[in-house]
């Protein structure tokens, strides 16, 4: 049984053997994500199913996340690549056809016309080449380049200085989640979500498609998220720190303040929080990470994370294993001299319920601190007690016991929190106290003498009966 209480994420690719993936999960990893800006429905169906068939049969207990193209903005396809030099005059077209000189480019975001502003920058493949806008034409815009630079087919183009006016998804994402839905996947990861009503459209979607319990992950990576990100972490279930795409649109040494703005945001609210990309980067070619690296796991726990995931380092990277080992290691580290204060993280709601549920929860794990309790127990229908209770960020493992096979798969990514599938709950919460304590005991999680904390809210005759138990193990 685990008990690092930080969560890893592993991204491979939609080939990836099987085997590799119950490595990645014996080496401590709890999620697995597929980056769908490369594959499709077909490309991966296969080791979906796998990942699918391993859990039922108790190799794996891993949730999957799919992480969906988004509208991004792009560059077309070319042949040979486009050569400027600083203050050179080119044209940006928003239709392939038009273009017949091998200076023009192409860019998939019809609206830029619209959009910019003459005077205003625009970004192309990461600041590789920055052009300033000069005119707006009816099918072009007319740009002037600031730097020499050589762009190859398919680059970003970013825009961080406008609101542009894109969807929440494209087609592509559409047919993806409608896919993903038949394969019973946890959270979906939407990518540029820039507004509230982004984070809306796509938990429509997923409600009209009855598939109200996946939760949604705002990816936090552009300027715009970030002027709407109070009421984005409101609206989202799960929040991603984005540096790569949110490092482009802003200059790079501004990147660990928004890490902390976003950070604090999600505690204030009680959503879990993700860093991605780059954790271990100099790991997709060596055997071990940079002492910078080391440092950027390391604080990624000491500021709370939830989660923290690999990229590259997994999916492509010619250590995977390697990787998740020395995170792990790292993760442990940081854990050992990090003590949460269940008071620090108020998480605001209006709900009595919901009240009830965060109270009971944060005094379960005072009360867990203060007797040295080896594990705090919950008994949920619904993910909400374990919710809390990660969210008020436990000092020690929370076992969540489910009846319900989604909730069961949709704990990955909650700090501190490790879900036990039980088949039915009994009425006599003495006999489900037992099977906790021996499942604890199998797990070697708890010995004789050692004290756990038990925590439920149930319904007997439509009056809610919450309780907290404290049981010396015998
Ligand atoms: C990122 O931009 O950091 C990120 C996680 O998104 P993607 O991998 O889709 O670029």
């Amino acid at each position: 049984m685990q008990t690092q209480l930080t969560k890893i994420i592993a991204t491979v690719k939609d080939d990836c053997p099987i085997d590799k993936v119950i490595q990645l999960y014996n080496a401590w990893v709890d999620v697995i994500r597929i980056n769908f800006t490369h594959a499709t429905p077909e490309s991966s169906q296969k080791l979906l199913e796998e990942i699918n068939k391993s859990n039922k049969q108790g190799y794996t207990h891993l949730s999957i996340l799919l992480d969906t193209k988004g509208p991004d903005i792009r560059t077309g396809i070319r042949k040979e690549p486009l050569q400027v030099k600083k203050n050179q005059i080119f044209n940006i077209y928003i239709d392939e056809t038009k273009i017949t000189k091998n200076s023009d480019i192409f860019c998939d975001y019809a609206g830029i016309l619209k959009d910019v502003k003459p005077g205003q920058e625009i970004i192309i493949d990461s600041w590789l080449l920055l052009v300033e806008v000069k005119e707006i034409k009816k099918d072009h815009l007319i740009v002037k380049a600031l730097n020499d630079a050589e762009i190859w087919s398919k680059r970003h183009i970013n825009l961080p200085w406008v609101k542009v006016s894109l969807p929440a998804m494209i087609e592509k994402d559409r047919t993806d989640i409608l896919f993903w839905i038949k394969m019973w996947i946890s959270y979906v990861a939407a990518s540029f979500i820039r507004t509230w009503e982004n984070v809306r459209e796509i938990r429509n979607f997923l409600d009209k498609n009855w598939w109200k319990h996946v939760k949604i992950i705002s990816k936090i990576e552009n300027k715009e998220a970030l002027e709407n990100l109070e009421d984005i972490v409101k609206k989202s279930d799960w929040i991603m720190v984005a540096r790569w795409d949110l490092g482009i649109e802003m200059p790079i040494y501004e990147l660990p303040v928004y890490q902390k703005k976003i950070l604090d945001m999600c505690f204030q609210y009680g959503k879990p929080v993700i860093i991605a990309t780059e954790l271990m980067k100099s790991m997709v070619n060596n055997p071990f990470p940079t002492r910078a690296e080391v440092s950027d796991v390391y604080n990624s726990v000491i500021m709370r994370a939830d989660a923290v995931m690999l990229s590259d380092e997994t999916a492509i990277g010619k250590y995977p294993i390697k990787a998740v080992q020395y995170m792990e290691k790292i993760v442990g580290e940081a854990e050992k001299t990090t003590t949460n204060k269940h008071k620090d993280f108020d998480i605001q709601t209006t709900d009595e319920s919901e009240i009830l549920k965060k109270a009971l929860s944060r005094y379960a794990l005072m009360l867990a601190d203060e007797i040295h309790a080896k594990a705090v127990v919950a008994f949920s229908y619904s993910w909400n007690l374990a919710r809390y209770l990660s969210a008020l960020k436990p000092n020690i493992p929370v076992i969540s016991f489910t009846e319900d096979f989604e909730t069961h798969y949709s704990m990955g990514i909650n700090f501190g929190v490790f879900s036990k599938k039980i088949r039915k709950f009994s009425k006599h919460m003495s006999e489900d106290q037992e099977i906790a304590i021996e499942a604890l005991k199998e797990e070697k999680m708890i010995k004789k003498w050692d004290q756990i904390i038990i925590i439920w809210v149930r319904l007997y005759n439509w009056i809610r009966q919450p309780q907290i138990r404290v049981v010396p193990i015998v």
